[in-house]
């Protein structure tokens, strides 16, 4: 992947929060009506033709941020751009289109390949809908692309619950490649996998971003597995990016606590880099984020000043950002 390649994907200043109403009977107590911030002020940029892998704990926003960038969910604010258009400038038709181009990987494929359709069928649906083709040329082009992800032709006709887990994800990958897109979400697309088979769906995945010049967003909370495909990394922590950084120096040279309590939490990665502490309890509830750094109630070097004052990305190196008091990310 070329240092210098231009954007793919722009995010800028984007937001999520869901509206949390009580019960009825929560209500009549007095219970208020709450706001949870799953994404809060997150901007990234993604080129074309990497892999920028998103790391964090499980409920840290990532997988909605994931949506968001695809337009599967509606952003509260803030702007998502894809080779150079804001989407939300985009009519239905126009979007429709667009939306050829951007396709998501989901972690668990059972649950996102309806039981009663044949591969074939699931494979094919996407063509249906976006392309107009002939019989013949839909049978080819499902069939190349279910031969391609390592799937006999003899088991187009079969029906999800008869494949592996393995197998499964590599027909979700069929259905999300069939339409040639430029951009793809993964979601947490091995995690669900034992790790035999998460090895093989990553050199797939490794091999189809060549062959297809694929742009990846690669969503995980497993930094090992993230660290196996990714160009750079974005650290996400309670709906914000507190590190981004390339790949290598990230796991070499990480400078946020969080990234670093990540990191020696890792098994499997290289730790010459600096060591913290293991992480200590859960994040907090989003419900209730704390003020200041969101992530003082768990850091290890937390100053008085992190209890009360947001700390902003500030840079640290080339194309290395960091939001943290430590390196002096005042609001
Ligand atoms: Fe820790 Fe403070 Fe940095 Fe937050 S801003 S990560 S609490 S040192």
């Amino acid at each position: 992947m070329s240092q210098i390649a231009a954007p793919l994907l722009e995010v800028a200043g984007l937001v999520k929060s869901f509206v949390q109403r009580p019960s009825l009977a929560a209500r009549l107590f007095g219970a208020p009506t709450r706001h949870v911030q799953a994404v809060n002020d997150v901007s990234f940029a993604v080129r074309r033709g990497e892999t920028l892998g998103l790391i964090g704990e499980s409920g840290c926003g990532k997988s909605t941020l994931g949506r968001c960038v695809l337009l599967l969910q509606s952003p509260t604010a803030g702007t998502v751009r894809f080779d150079g258009t804001d989407l939300a400038t985009l009519d239905h038709h126009a979007l429709r289109r667009m939306r050829k181009r951007m396709q998501m990987i989901f972690q668990d494929p059972y649950a996102s390949l309806n039981p009663r359709r044949t591969v074939e069928e699931i494979v094919s649906l996407p063509l249906r809908i976006h392309e107009r083709l002939s019989r013949g040329e839909l049978r080819d082009r499902t069939a190349t692309i279910i031969e391609r992800v390592g799937l006999l032709p003899s088991q187009r006709d079969r029906y999800p619950h008869q494949f592996s887990g393995g197998q499964r994800q590599r027909i979700g990958i069929a259905r999300a490649l069939a339409l040639r897109p430029d951009f793809v979400v993964c979601d947490e697309p091995v995690s669900a996998l034992d790790v035999s088979i998460q090895a093989q769906i990553i050199e797939l995945l490794r091999e189809l971003r060549r062959e297809f010049s694929l742009t990846y967003l690669f969503i995980s909370h497993d930094l090992a597995v993230v660290g196996h495909l990714s160009d750079r990394i974005a650290v996400m922590y309670l709906g914000e990016i507190v590190e981004i950084a390339d790949c290598r120096r990230l796991i070499n040279e990480p400078r946020h606590p969080y990234t670093q309590a990540l990191l020696a939490a890792a098994p499997r990665l290289d730790r010459s880099g600096p060591r913290a502490a293991h992480l200590g309890g859960d994040p907090p509830s989003p419900l209730a984020p704390p003020p200041g750094c969101k992530f003082h109630t768990r850091c290890p070097r937390a100053m008085p000043e992190c209890r009360t004052i947001a700390p902003r990305p500030t840079r640290v190196a080339p194309d290395h950002h960091v939001a943290c008091h430590l390196y002096g990310g005042a609001a």
